[in-house]
């Protein structure tokens, strides 16, 4: 982690250090669009690159280049950049990495806004969309293999957990020349870097835990500097910047992300241990749980095992709609990773525009209920949880 020793030191100080003025321990938010300069030298300079400066907030911003360098720092790569929205790190990094002709490999079980990327709008661009089983890394490695520029992952996938082996697959992708992106929005640096695993470039919708308070919207990608470099080129021409109100209050947010994950992992752990042993659930999807299939590579991968986790009841739709309505300590809101537990049914929430048969293939029972453990009181939760099930 460059000149920091832990992640908890890095949250706080990294990319703040040297940016403080007039005293103040609170970085400024830059509002001003542009930049101006009295010595033409000096502002050409700055435009071409010769010099460090800002001409413009849709290319940088004082405010939101500290964000960008925390999470550099954080996740250990050479250069960072941000976005309006995950989906815009997303998006405008696979725009970006991918041209007509060219084949992307990923994974089936990816974010729900990233699927409609696969299916809908790379295809109009003349991209090969492959997507493969996310629990068959035999499978994958034999796609990876007939040629590629992009292998695509995402690891805990949303709703049901899976686990992809970041490392191994890496190697696969490295064979052919492919770049990997993992989407680490569910396990923030705290839990996993896929750089060390091999990973070329992570994005994050920094909506989640990063920010953590449920307040902002913000994405942000991460990596190799030539990957980065043309990320960021994109994005600054076609213009999904990160506003430098959202940029500061996800670096406010940053500050407390490694004590906010250990609880959410104690959380996450402590609800899917008393949710597995509930006669009225079913199954439990929680990569910490050791029946989980890829239990192994997620401890190999992964400091912690995070709060998200879900659950399926023994019963139909009605079940996951009484013990719903009666949980007090959850807002029934889509979304995660933030301070309150937030919960949903994927049924008729991220996979709403699947059919029932789309859902079973993709292993989604229809009795799922989408768990983000917050920061509450372990016991609380627990509690709220027993009292809404008894009446299930
Ligand atoms: N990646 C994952 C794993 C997500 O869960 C989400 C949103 O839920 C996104 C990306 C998209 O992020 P945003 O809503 O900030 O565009």
């Amino acid at each position: 982690m460059s000149d920091f020793n832990t992640s908890s030191t890095a949250a706080v100080w990294a990319g703040e250090e040297n940016l403080f003025a007039e005293g103040a321990i609170c970085l400024p938010v830059f509002n001003s669009v542009t930049f101006g300069y009295d010595d033409m030298g000096e502002w050409f300079d700055v435009a071409l690159g010769r010099k460090k400066g800002h001409i413009y907030s849709r290319n940088t911003n004082p405010t939101v280049r500290p964000l960008e360098e925390k999470i550099r720092i954080m996740d250990g790569g050479e250069e960072a950049t941000s976005f309006s929205t995950g989906m815009a790190a997303i998006s405008n990094t696979l725009f970006t990495l991918l041209a007509p002709g060219e084949r992307v490999v990923a994974v089936k079980d990816t974010y729900g806004g990233s699927n409609k990327i696969f299916i809908e709008f790379l295809p109009r661009m003349q991209v090969d969309v492959c997507l493969c089983d996310t629990s068959d890394f035999d499978a994958i490695e034999r796609e990876v293999a007939k040629g590629c520029k992009v292998l695509y992952l995402e690891t805990p996938t949303n709703p049901t957990l899976k686990i992809v082996d970041i490392e191994r697959l890496a190697k696969a992708a490295h064979a052919v020349g492919a770049v990997v992106v993992v989407d680490n929005t569910f396990a923030t640096p705290i839990n996993q870097r896929p750089l060390t695993l091999g990973a070329d470039v992570v994005v994050y919708s920094a909506t989640k835990y990063l920010n953590g308070h449920s307040d902002v919207m913000g994405g942000l990608a991460v990596g190799r500097k030539d990957l980065i470099d043309r990320i960021f080129h994109y994005r600054e021409i076609t213009g999904a910047t990160l506003h430098p109100h959202s940029a500061y209050m996800i670096l406010r947010g940053m500050k407390t992300l490694e004590l906010r994950i250990k609880r959410h992992n104690e959380n996450g752990m402590r609800v899917a241990t008393w949710l597995s042993q509930h006669p009225k659930v079913d199954k439990v999807f929680y990569p910490g749980l050791e029946t989980h299939p890829n239990h192994d590579i997620a401890r190999k991968q992964m400091t912690g095992f995070g709060g998200m986790l879900s659950f399926s009841l023994k019963g139909g739709f009605d079940k996951v709609v009484t013990v719903l309505e009666n949980l007090k300590y959850a807002h029934k809101a889509a979304s995660l990773g933030s301070v309150g537990t937030l919960v949903g049914p994927p049924r008729t929430t991220s996979h709403v525009e699947l059919s029932e048969q789309e859902r079973a293939n993709a292993g989604i029972p229809e009795s799922l209920i989408r768990y983000s453990a917050g920061i509450e009181d372990g016991d609380d939760l627990i509690a709220d949880l027993e009292q809404a099930l008894a009446k299930a």
